[in-house]
């Protein structure tokens, strides 16, 4: 069965419309999505709306932003609650704290000679809500100042980088929390993509992440080398976590594949499917 349980819109940093992912997916012959926005549940309707016009069928999901070591992790939500007040409101404050450190960024970009850079993301995506920092890769990128984003990453936005701004995210723990809360089954999102310093410390993520309550691990993910699967199949088995799998779109490039195009999941390892 093609699945695609990572997929990203216009309701965050992604460059189409809800409507148009589950297009591309569909087209792509996928029968199960989710659509996983950063921080937010609020394409979930319309991308229902349209999956429900092809027939396929709509896991509504949210990929949320959390810290654990000081690092920025992310959680996939799948099965979660549109209505829940909690998390709802979590997104509304993270929303709003992604406002003013898009101010913060952008003041720094403009001390180091690059201004106008929200009125420019502005115009690029007039409906833009969750300012994220790809936002300002993508305007780095169209004025020619880096030749693709991981440089804009590597250059201006990364975290060892000047117009780097931390943000206050809520930790792992109270993440996979407001999760269950809502209904939704926490997913370990790109397990090795996180660069931690030491690389065992990824081992400790996935325990305390299961010891938070974490229920399955992205075993397949579009946004990391289709080598580290073995790794994460390795932790789904030790720690009984139920395997997931999502080409992590967010717009046509050669570096990701297309919604629906992410390698299978390996045989023999029970699907996230499976309690949802
Ligand atoms: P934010 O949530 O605003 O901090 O932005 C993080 C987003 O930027 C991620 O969801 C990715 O879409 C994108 N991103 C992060 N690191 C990189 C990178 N090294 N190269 C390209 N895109 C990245
Ligand atoms: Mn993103
Ligand atoms: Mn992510
Ligand atoms: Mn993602």
């Amino acid at each position: 069965m093609a699945i695609d349980l990572h997929l990203h819109s216009k309701a965050s940093d992604g460059d189409y419309a809800p409507e148009a992912v589950v297009g591309f997916a569909h087209k792509a012959g996928v029968t199960v999505l989710s659509l996983t926005d950063h921080d937010t549940v609020k394409g979930n309707r319309e991308a229902a709306l349209a999956a429900s016009q092809f027939g396929m069928r709509f896991i509504p999901g949210i990929e949320l932003s959390c810290l654990w070591a000081n690092t920025c992790i992310h959680v996939v939500g799948l099965g979660v609650a549109l209505d829940n007040e909690e998390l709802n409101r979590t997104c509304s404050e993270i929303a709003r704290i992604r406002e003013n450190r898009a101010l913060e960024i952008e003041r720094r970009l403009a001390n180091l000679g690059i201004p106008e850079t929200i009125a420019e993301i502005r115009t690029l995506y007039p409906e833009v809500k969750n300012i994220s920092r790809a936002h300002f890769a993508r305007v780095l990128l169209h004025r020619g100042i880096v030749k693709n984003e991981q440089v804009a990453f590597d250059k201006y936005l990364g975290t060892k980088a000047p117009a780097y701004v931390a943000v206050p995210w809520p930790e792992l723990k109270e993440g996979v929390r407001l999760l269950l809360e809502a209904g939704a089954v926490p997913v370990l999102a790109h397990p090795l993509r996180y660069s931690f310093k030491n690389p065992l410390m990824t081992g400790e993520l996935v325990r305390d992440f299961v010891t938070a309550g974490g229920k399955g691990i992205e075993v397949v993910s579009g946004s990391q080398h289709p080598i580290y699967s073995t790794d994460c199949e390795a932790w789904a088995k030790e720690f009984c976590l139920y395997a997931s799998a999502g080409s992590d779109f967010h717009r046509i490039t050669p570096e990701r594949p297309m919604p629906g195009c992410e390698p299978e999941l390996p045989r023999g390892i029970p699907s996230v499917l499976e309690i949802l």
